[in-house]
C-alpha cells in the first residue's frame, strides 16, 4: 500500500477536519467495504471472498443486537473469527428500530445497549449506523456520546471534508453490475476524494429467485474484489479509514 503525507495547507478537501497535525492520506481513496443487519451470506461468502482475494482487508459489519445468532444470521462466534481476521464489528442498535421515530430515552437504549453489547463480547465498539438510516439531530447528539464514528444512509463525496459523525454510502442494491460499482468508485478517484464507503447487505447466489431489497449477486461481489485488488486499492475497516484521515482519537 502506498501513503503519504498530506500538507495539511495544501489538501483542500481537508479543510473541514479538526486541526491535525498529523493527517495522512492515501494516494487513492480508501475503500471502506460495509456490510449490515448480520446476513448469514456475510460469513459464509463475503467473509472467505475478500480473504481469499487480500488477507490484509477487512470490512466493518453493522450488526442490530437482536440479529446475532437469529436464524439466518451472523452468530457471535462467526462475528468473532471475522473480528480475529481484522474485521470492525460496529453498532446498529439493539433492534434495528427507526431511531427518529422513538422517544430520546428509547433511542438511548438501543445505542446504549448496541454499545454495551460490543464492548462486552471484546468486539471493535467505536463505529455505529443508523438503521435505515433515519436520524434526528437530537438521535446524532445521542449515539455521539457511544460511538466515535457514525455511518448515514447518504451517498457523500467527501471532497469538502470528512465529518466522522456524518459518514456516508455507497448502498448495492439487486439490480447493481459490477461496472456500477466500479463507477461509484472511479467517480471518487476522478474526484480526488480520500474516502469512498461502498455498503452491502446479503450476497446471494446469481439464481435466487427470492431475496431481500438490499442484496448484491456473488458474481457482482466477487468481480468488484477482482477490480479492487486489480487497481491496487486501500481497503479498510472505517474505523482504521478514519484513524488515517481524521486522527486517532479515543472512544468515548
Ligand atoms: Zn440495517
Amino acid at each position: 500500500m502506498r501513503f503519504t503525507v498530506a500538507p495539511i495547507a495544501a489538501a483542500a478537501f481537508l479543510a473541514c477536519l479538526p486541526p491535525a497535525d498529523n493527517v495522512h492520506r492515501y494516494e487513492e481513496p480508501i475503500v471502506c467495504i460495509n456490510f449490515d443487519d448480520c446476513f448469514e451470506s456475510i460469513h459464509s461468502f463475503a467473509f472467505p471472498c475478500m480473504q481469499s482475494t487480500d488477507t490484509t482487508w477487512a470490512a466493518t459489519h453493522f450488526v442490530p443486537v437482536t440479529f446475532v445468532g437469529s436464524p439466518g444470521m451472523v452468530t457471535l462466534d462467526e462475528l468473532k473469527e471475522m473480528e480475529a481476521k481484522g474485521w470492525e464489528t460496529a453498532g446498529h442498535a439493539f433492534t434495528h428500530a427507526a431511531l427518529s421515530a422513538l422517544p430520546l430515552d428509547s433511542v438511548e437504549y438501543q445505542v446504549k445497549a448496541s454499545y454495551d453489547f460490543l464492548l462486552k463480547n471484546n468486539l471493535h465498539h467505536t463505529t455505529f449506523a443508523y438503521p435505515g438510516g433515519n436520524y434526528t439531530a437530537e438521535d446524532e447528539t445521542i449515539a455521539s456520546r457511544w460511538f466515535l464514528n457514525i455511518r448515514t444512509a447518504h451517498d457523500l463525496l467527501y471532497t469538502d471534508g470528512i465529518n466522522r459523525k456524518e459518514l456516508g454510502y455507497f448502498a448495492v442494491k439487486g439490480g447493481h453490475s459490477v461496472d456500477d460499482l466500479v463507477a461509484r468508485v472511479e467517480r471518487a478517484r476522478s474526484l480526488g476524494a480520500p474516502l469512498v464507503i461502498i455498503g452491502f447487505h446479503a450476497v446471494l447466489p446469481d439464481s435466487v429467485l427470492s431475496f431481500p431489497a438490499y442484496w448484491c449477486k456473488e458474481s457482482v461481489f466477487s468481480g468488484f474484489m477482482r477490480y479492487l485488488k486489480d487497481q491496487e486499492l486501500p481497503v479498510m475497516t472505517i474505523e482504521k479509514a478514519m484513524n488515517i484521515l481524521v486522527g486517532d482519537h479515543h472512544a468515548p
